[in-house]
């Protein structure tokens, strides 16, 4: 018989943790200093937070913020998309396991929820400075395989108008999308 794959395992996972989560932030959120007896505190829970930046991991485009909740394997942890103000307009949760692994999208109810969450790591300044701490050494990719995001097309790094935008949440563009959303930018003088 053969291991379920993380596809058939995410929802399950995602259901048990986003509970056990709750559970903890209820007691948190009471001022209850002993958290509860089998899961332990809200603050302890988790392994870690940080920012992945753009790029870090083959195809990533996007940075995002990743509250890690185990490690090895299997592991398991939510990941925030923002912009440039930090508000996570989007939050998937990830099972992950050697090769394989398989996202939850966080929604309804869930996403107020991971959305306090988030809140509680940008009030302690948390969210900032990894933020920083991830970026301060960051360059952009320089792989020439990457894609326009606008209209998909391989982008032509010969073109001088083509690019990937810096810092976060930012856009690569091919030349002929860059012109067209920044017509203003010509030198036609
Ligand atoms: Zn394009």
């Amino acid at each position: 018989m053969s291991q379920p794959t993380c596809a058939e395992r995410v929802e399950g996972e995602y259901t048990r943790t986003v509970s056990d989560l709750r559970i903890l932030w209820e007691l948190y959120c009471t001022g209850d200093e002993d958290g509860d007896e089998d899961l332990g505190r809200f603050e302890d829970y988790g392994l870690s937070f940080d920012y992945v930046a753009p790029g870090t991991f083959t195809d990533q485009d996007e940075g995002y913020f990743r509250y890690q909740l185990s490690w090895g394997g299997p592991s398991d942890e939510f990941r925030f998309y923002t912009g440039p103000e930090f508000y996570p307009h989007r939050i998937e949760y990830w099972f992950l396991d050697w090769f394989d692994g398989a996202r939850w999208p966080v929604h309804g109810v869930d996403l107020r929820f991971l959305r306090e969450i988030f809140d509680w790591f940008a009030e302690g300044e948390t969210v900032q400075s990894v933020y920083d701490a991830a970026m301060v050494d960051w360059s952009p990719p320089t792989d020439n395989r990457q894609t326009c995001d606008e209209c998909g097309d391989v982008i032509d790094f010969e073109d001088d108008d083509a690019g990937v935008g810096y810092g976060i949440n930012q856009r690569a563009l091919c030349g002929d999308c860059y012109r067209d959303e920044y017509p203003d930018e010509d030198d036609t003088d």
